[in-house]
């Protein structure tokens, strides 16, 4: 009889481990995705500060010609042809 008994008392003890590494690996994975959604909700927080000022430097400066009246871009404006053309 005293075998068995000892076999039950592993058993139960064997279970009450499990047991017990499930709850902590839980936790463990809980306390991880919270920490996870922490970091994503800071990230997402924080990023509004980058402006959005790279479109307007890289937009083109456009010059009308007071001759033509044609627009072109002020960097690579060329004569229309006529002799009072500024460009
Ligand atoms: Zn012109």
């Amino acid at each position: 009889m005293t075998g068995d008994e000892g076999r039950i008392i592993t058993d139960a003890m064997f279970t009450k481990i499990l047991l017990t590494i499930t709850v902590v690996a839980v936790v463990w994975c809980g306390f991880k995705f919270l920490g996870r959604l922490a970091e994503l909700k800071h990230r997402a927080a924080a990023k509004p500060d980058v402006p959005p000022q790279r479109q307007a430097v890289e937009a083109e400066v456009l010059v009308e010609c007071r001759v033509c009246g044609t627009w072109q871009s002020a960097h690579a404006a060329k004569s229309c042809g006529r002799t009072d053309c500024p460009y």
